[in-house]
Protein backbone atom coordinates (compact mmCIF):
# COMPACT_ATOMS: atom_id res chain seq x y z
CA UNK A 1 0.00 0.00 0.00
CA UNK A 2 1.48 3.34 -0.46
CA UNK A 3 1.65 5.89 1.77
CA UNK A 4 -0.13 8.99 1.95
CA UNK A 5 0.98 11.84 -0.14
CA UNK A 6 3.91 14.19 1.07
CA UNK A 7 1.75 17.67 1.82
CA UNK A 8 4.28 19.93 0.19
CA UNK A 9 4.09 21.98 3.77
CA UNK A 10 4.68 19.17 6.00
CA UNK A 11 6.45 19.47 8.90
CA UNK A 12 8.25 15.90 9.70
CA UNK A 13 10.75 17.69 11.83
CA UNK A 14 10.35 17.52 15.77
CA UNK A 15 11.76 19.42 18.46
CA UNK A 16 10.86 19.46 21.99
CA UNK A 17 11.83 22.84 24.15
CA UNK A 18 11.82 23.09 28.03
CA UNK A 19 9.85 25.86 28.93
CA UNK A 20 9.79 27.40 32.45
CA UNK A 21 6.30 28.35 34.66
CA UNK A 22 6.81 32.33 33.68
CA UNK A 23 7.43 31.10 29.99
CA UNK A 24 4.78 28.74 30.09
CA UNK A 25 2.58 31.77 31.25
CA UNK A 26 3.53 33.97 28.51
CA UNK A 27 2.66 31.45 25.91
CA UNK A 28 -0.73 30.21 26.61
CA UNK A 29 -1.46 34.16 27.06
CA UNK A 30 -0.08 34.54 23.56
CA UNK A 31 -1.93 32.20 21.81
CA UNK A 32 -5.35 32.98 23.98
CA UNK A 33 -5.32 36.13 22.97
CA UNK A 34 -4.23 36.23 19.19
CA UNK A 35 -6.34 32.63 19.08
CA UNK A 36 -2.82 31.29 17.29
CA UNK A 37 -1.84 27.75 18.41
CA UNK A 38 1.48 27.43 20.37
CA UNK A 39 3.34 26.13 18.17
CA UNK A 40 2.88 29.01 15.44
CA UNK A 41 3.54 30.86 17.92
CA UNK A 42 6.87 29.60 18.06
CA UNK A 43 7.57 29.42 14.17
CA UNK A 44 6.50 33.48 13.83
CA UNK A 45 9.36 34.20 16.66
CA UNK A 46 11.88 31.94 14.70
CA UNK A 47 11.33 33.30 11.57
CA UNK A 48 11.31 36.91 12.92
CA UNK A 49 14.51 36.02 14.46
CA UNK A 50 16.25 34.49 11.60
CA UNK A 51 15.49 37.21 9.38
CA UNK A 52 17.32 39.33 11.78
CA UNK A 53 20.49 37.26 11.80
CA UNK A 54 20.47 37.10 7.85
CA UNK A 55 20.35 40.88 7.66
CA UNK A 56 23.39 41.08 10.14
CA UNK A 57 25.36 38.51 8.58
CA UNK A 58 24.92 40.35 5.26
CA UNK A 59 25.70 44.13 7.28
CA UNK A 60 28.59 42.46 8.41
CA UNK A 61 29.63 41.72 4.55
CA UNK A 62 29.20 45.06 3.70
CA UNK A 63 31.12 48.48 3.91
CA UNK A 64 29.89 50.77 5.79
CA UNK A 65 27.85 52.57 3.22
CA UNK A 66 26.11 49.70 1.93
CA UNK A 67 25.22 48.41 5.73
CA UNK A 68 21.56 48.86 6.34
CA UNK A 69 20.56 50.52 9.72
CA UNK A 70 18.86 47.49 11.36
CA UNK A 71 17.16 49.37 13.94
CA UNK A 72 17.11 48.03 17.58
CA UNK A 73 14.59 46.41 19.67
CA UNK A 74 11.47 47.84 21.47
CA UNK A 75 12.22 48.61 25.29
CA UNK A 76 8.19 49.11 25.74
CA UNK A 77 6.99 46.88 28.00
CA UNK A 78 3.34 46.11 30.12
CA UNK A 79 4.56 45.55 33.88
CA UNK A 80 2.33 44.77 36.74
CA UNK A 81 1.99 46.95 40.04
CA UNK A 82 3.06 44.71 42.94
CA UNK A 83 0.34 46.21 44.94
CA UNK A 84 -2.62 46.57 42.91
CA UNK A 85 -1.83 44.18 40.16
CA UNK A 86 -3.10 47.03 37.60
CA UNK A 87 -1.07 46.55 34.16
CA UNK A 88 1.39 49.48 33.51
CA UNK A 89 3.10 50.83 30.78
CA UNK A 90 6.91 51.58 30.94
CA UNK A 91 9.59 52.30 28.53
CA UNK A 92 13.17 51.45 29.38
CA UNK A 93 14.46 53.16 27.04
CA UNK A 94 14.26 56.17 29.00
CA UNK A 95 15.59 54.77 32.08
CA UNK A 96 18.54 52.62 30.98
CA UNK A 97 22.09 52.93 31.21
CA UNK A 98 23.65 51.13 27.63
CA UNK A 99 27.03 49.59 26.99
CA UNK A 100 28.25 47.61 24.21
CA UNK A 101 30.18 44.88 23.69
CA UNK A 102 31.84 43.65 20.08
CA UNK A 103 30.76 40.39 19.18
CA UNK A 104 30.72 38.00 16.44
CA UNK A 105 27.75 39.21 14.73
CA UNK A 106 27.97 43.00 15.50
CA UNK A 107 27.67 44.07 18.78
CA UNK A 108 25.36 43.18 21.66
CA UNK A 109 23.58 45.79 23.79
CA UNK A 110 22.97 46.30 26.92
CA UNK A 111 20.42 47.91 28.76
CA UNK A 112 20.42 47.64 32.70
CA UNK A 113 18.04 50.03 34.50
CA UNK A 114 16.80 50.71 38.15
CA UNK A 115 14.29 53.49 38.63
CA UNK A 116 11.19 54.08 40.68
CA UNK A 117 7.90 55.08 39.83
CA UNK A 118 4.60 55.58 40.90
CA UNK A 119 1.50 53.39 39.99
CA UNK A 120 -0.77 55.32 38.00
CA UNK A 121 -4.18 53.53 40.00
CA UNK A 122 -3.18 53.10 43.87
CA UNK A 123 -0.80 55.66 43.98
CA UNK A 124 2.34 53.47 45.66
CA UNK A 125 5.53 53.55 44.63
CA UNK A 126 7.58 50.69 42.30
CA UNK A 127 10.68 50.16 41.81
CA UNK A 128 12.04 48.33 38.39
CA UNK A 129 15.02 46.51 38.37
CA UNK A 130 16.79 44.31 35.62
CA UNK A 131 18.24 44.73 31.88
CA UNK A 132 17.46 43.60 28.73
CA UNK A 133 20.18 42.64 26.01
CA UNK A 134 20.13 43.25 22.62
CA UNK A 135 21.77 40.71 20.16
CA UNK A 136 22.44 40.56 16.97
CA UNK A 137 20.93 43.95 16.77
CA UNK A 138 17.47 44.51 16.51
CA UNK A 139 16.70 41.17 18.39
CA UNK A 140 16.57 40.21 21.92
CA UNK A 141 18.99 38.03 23.63
CA UNK A 142 17.93 38.01 26.80
CA UNK A 143 15.70 39.74 29.54
CA UNK A 144 15.33 40.27 33.30
CA UNK A 145 12.64 42.45 34.67
CA UNK A 146 12.15 42.84 38.20
CA UNK A 147 9.09 44.92 39.79
CA UNK A 148 8.80 45.67 43.40
CA UNK A 149 7.19 47.66 45.90
CA UNK A 150 9.38 50.20 47.49
CA UNK A 151 7.80 50.05 51.14
CA UNK A 152 7.10 46.18 52.19
CA UNK A 153 4.11 44.45 51.67
CA UNK A 154 4.28 42.60 54.97
CA UNK A 155 3.77 46.39 56.53
CA UNK A 156 0.54 46.91 55.14
CA UNK A 157 -2.57 45.05 56.97
CA UNK A 158 -4.17 42.57 55.14
CA UNK A 159 -7.45 44.44 55.34
CA UNK A 160 -5.89 47.65 53.65
CA UNK A 161 -4.76 45.75 50.48
CA UNK A 162 -6.66 46.55 47.25
CA UNK A 163 -9.82 44.81 46.48
CA UNK A 164 -8.21 42.93 43.37
CA UNK A 165 -5.55 41.44 45.09
CA UNK A 166 -7.94 40.57 48.32
CA UNK A 167 -10.39 38.78 45.12
CA UNK A 168 -7.63 36.66 44.15
CA UNK A 169 -7.45 34.52 47.43
CA UNK A 170 -5.70 33.92 50.89
CA UNK A 171 -3.62 32.07 48.58
CA UNK A 172 -2.41 34.51 46.23
CA UNK A 173 -2.01 37.34 49.22
CA UNK A 174 0.13 35.21 51.21
CA UNK A 175 2.23 34.58 47.76
CA UNK A 176 2.52 38.14 47.20
CA UNK A 177 3.71 39.26 50.68
CA UNK A 178 6.19 36.49 51.34
CA UNK A 179 7.23 37.27 47.95
CA UNK A 180 8.14 40.61 49.00
CA UNK A 181 9.48 40.06 51.96
CA UNK A 182 11.99 37.84 50.16
CA UNK A 183 12.73 40.24 48.15
CA UNK A 184 13.86 43.00 50.76
ZN1 LIG B 1 -1.02 49.93 41.86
Amino acid sequence: MRGRPKLEDSRDNQYRVRLNDEENEMLSYASLKTGRPKSEIFRLALVDYYNKVRLTELNLESTDEEAWDLGKISLKRVIKCPFCLSQIRIDLEDESQVTCDERDMGPETLYEFDFEGECPSCGRTYRVTGYVSEYPQGALNSEKINVKMTEPLSDIPVSELPEQVIARGKETVEKLLAGNKRQK
